[in-house]
């Protein structure tokens, strides 16, 4: 009887050892202790890891921006207006420091003034396209009376850049502009849009307004947000600026727009090559050639 319960004490004792054995001292994967400083490294090192691979994925939005295998959709077309001026040249200096093209659509007697400006900006590969010759609202009396000062403004672009004067123009005050209504009744715009557009020609507005030539003119940073918030989420912005004498905002403000739009993934386009499928898209937008009806 006693050797019988010594013998049950040992066993008991024996599978006890063992089993504490094992769990102590067996080296499961649970139980691999690693310093705490390894440990975070290991972590980091995985994370490096998928770093790569997740930014090269297509859907994220980041990868757009620096990759020339990835088709930009983005385009910005910056234009000024009404010019040239004294704050053209500081303009196209920052226009060439940062490499980017623009539109110019120019005043022609302002042209005649300042020939070498617009010769300039032509030789720097920006765009000059026509915006009337006196700016006078006056222009809007008759299609006859807009005709004429539009056959000048083309004749003097045509003395000045010795080229072709192109088929793309600007409206002063725009397509949709109000100051007409003064001078040609609300019908005049409907009429002369229908009838530029039967001659050949592409009307270009804008769906992005700095506020240059508005109330908040020399206010930078309310001129900077407004960009940003008609930018967002339009993939093809037409900007429009005003290169008018004392607008020197506008230059000031150039580099900080010019560094959003990259920052944004958008490439920048000018009218000079613009493509037909860019037109059409604008065309489609109501940015060019938009139908005006006033009741
Ligand atoms: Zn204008």
């Amino acid at each position: 009887m006693k050797s019988k319960k010594y013998f049950l004490l040992f066993g008991i004792t024996f599978v006890f050892l063992l089993l504490s054995y094992t769990i102590l001292f067996l080296p499961t994967e649970s139980k691999t202790t690693i310093p705490n400083e390894q440990r975070v490294q290991s972590l980091q090192t995985n994370k490096n890891e998928f770093k790569e691979p997740l930014e090269l994925h297509p859907t994220n939005e980041n990868s757009y921006s620096n990759s020339d295998e990835i088709k930009v959709e983005k385009k910005v077309f910056i234009t000024f207006d009404d010019g040239p001026s004294t704050i053209t040249p500081p303009i196209l200096e920052l226009l060439k420091k940062h490499n980017v093209p623009a539109s110019f659509f120019v005043v022609g007697k302002n042209m005649e003034e300042n020939p070498e400006i617009v010769q300039r900006a032509y030789n720097e590969g920006h765009m000059i396209l026509t915006h009337s010759y006196t700016h006078d609202y006056s222009i809007y009396t008759s299609l006859e009376s807009f005709y004429d000062d539009f056959s000048k403004a083309e004749e003097v672009y045509h003395e000045v850049l010795n080229k072709e004067p192109p088929n793309l123009f600007r409206f002063p005050g725009g397509s949709s502009n109000h100051s007409s209504f003064a001078y040609g009744g609300k019908q005049l715009m409907p009429k002369l849009t229908r009838d530029i557009k039967k001659k050949g020609y592409t009307y270009i507005d804008w769906n992005v307004s700095s506020g240059d030539a508005g109330p908040h003119a020399n206010d930078g940073v309310s001129m900077e947000e407004s960009i940003v918030e008609y930018s967002e989420d339009n993939n093809l912005v037409v900007l429009l600026f005003h290169d008018t004498p004392n607008n020197n905002t506008t230059a000031e403000i150039l580099p900080n727009i010019i560094s959003y739009y990259k920052n944004q993934g958008y490439q920048f386009r000018s009218f000079r090559d613009v493509t037909e499928s860019e037109l059409n898209k604008m065309k489609h937008l109501q940015i060019a050639n938009k139908i005006i009806e006033h009741k």
